[in-house]
């Protein structure tokens, strides 16, 4: 059967009509939507003779043997958040199961193909994203938490699991998946605007951004609006305005991709009467060179030190979450390079904002690499997320010449 990237577009359509409403995606991980997803995801797959298994973390896995044990996985997800968009997770998986398709019509293949159908990578129902990969790939340690977690309705996180099947006690089992892993490829929707912004269909992603984000509290001293003089203050709000904008010279300083976000500060007493005496500060770093991540992080926190100087408050600083960037293999960028080139005549590489089930997979030691093809206006985890048609069939065609190459260079 020959490539045929236009029944992709058509197969995504009809996913949409079959799981979303008015209001977009309802595909959310351990509902009953999601297991028609994936139920209408096997009926896809099935005419391609691959074997067919869920693992003990709830994902779903596709397999073509091929002549060695080694294996050539692609793999993508089913779930959405609520209201989400048409492409997001599910273009990865139906990309793979039409190169499946094609590669199952030329025989036996050199290394076992498979496709995997990640279990909530969204996270959307109990607030912790990339559950199954983080499983497959052993980085889940965070079993305690998971137990505690309930959703919105007061369901515990366990009890939902097991009603799917999954015992979490044994999902962490998900990592004998891995344990013949060649090359791990993924496509995805880019949720940015940089691609669109170059009017390029395709890019290679370079890896996953490292992230810094902490808390920085200010304390300064309430005081009366109309007999504090000016400078006689000690404004804790302050030194927060001037961090929230010395983080733009920085991230220009440090460069390469360097994004900060000071995304929130919340000021007390908070009235319009009275100095701010404590403002609590979120800031977001995030860079794709661990040593470059920490020079950001050293300048924001020097930067803050000079301002709380500067207008007589004290700082302080209490870390929220970090993670190491998660740099993929530089063989199969070289080879997403080349797809992406052959398939639309030009190719960009650049680094992943989002983590993705692919940083899982990387981390776990997988030689790995995703595409991202360009987002309109940027925009996703919402309805009016979207991509051309012509885009959609581009990166059918460039996932499966990757899968070729990777399938050439690994056997
Ligand atoms: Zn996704």
């Amino acid at each position: 059967m020959a490539l045929d990237p236009s029944r992709t577009v058509a197969e995504l359509k009809e996913l949409r009509k079959l799981t979303g409403d008015d209001d977009g995606a309802q595909r959310v991980a351990w509902t009953e939507t999601w297991e028609q997803a994936r139920a209408w995801l096997r009926e896809k797959v099935a005419d391609t003779g691959a074997e067919h298994e869920i693992d003990a973390a709830g994902n779903q896995w596709f397999t073509l043997r091929g002549a060695s044990e080694r294996e050539l996985l692609i793999g993508g997800h089913m779930d959405s958040v609520p209201n989400g968009g048409w492409l997001d997770g599910c273009l990865n998986v139906m990309a793979g199961v039409e190169t499946l398709r094609r590669i199952a019509s030329e025989g036996t293949p050199p290394l076992t193909v498979r496709l995997v159908d990640w279990a909530d990578e969204e996270g959307a129902r109990f607030g912790r994203s990339l559950f199954g990969s983080s499983a497959a790939g052993g980085s889940m340690a965070d079993q305690d938490e998971i137990r505690q977690r309930t959703d919105a309705a007061g369901i515990r996180w366990p009890d939902a699991l097991a009603e799917h099947g999954v015992d979490l006690d044994r999902a962490l089992e998900a990592h004998s998946q891995l344990a013949n892993a060649a090359a791990y490829l993924e496509l995805h929707i880019e949720q940015g605007p940089v691609l669109e912004s170059m009017d390029l269909p395709l890019g290679v992603v370079l890896g996953t951004f490292g992230v810094e984000r902490h808390q920085i509290t200010w304390r300064g001293q309430a005081a009366h609006s109309g007999s504090t003089p000016m400078a006689q203050r000690r404004d804790a709000l302050a030194g927060a305005a001037k961090l929230a904008l010395e983080i733009r010279p920085i991230a220009a300083e440090v460069g390469e991709g360097a994004v900060c976000t000071s995304g929130g500060v919340v000021c007390k007493p908070g009235i319009v009467t009275s100095v701010v005496e404590t403002a609590e500060q979120l800031l977001d770093q995030r860079h794709l060179d661990a040593a470059k991540l920490q020079r950001m992080l050293d300048l924001a926190k020097e930067a803050s030190e000079r301002f709380a100087r500067e207008e007589n408050v004290e700082v302080s600083w209490e870390k929220l979450w970090s993670i190491n960037p998660i740099l993929f293999d530089d063989h199969l960028i070289d080879l997403a390079d080349e797809s992406i080139r052959e398939v639309c005549g030009a190719s960009h590489r650049l680094p992943s904002g989002p983590l993705h089930d692919a940083a899982e997979v990387a981390r776990a030691g997988v030689p790995t690499v995703m595409l991202f093809v360009q987002s309109l206006r940027g925009l996703s985890h919402t309805k009016v997320e979207d991509t051309k048609e012509e885009h959609i069939e581009l990166s059918v065609q460039a996932l499966d010449r990757l899968a070729s190459k990777a399938l050439a260079a690994f056997s």
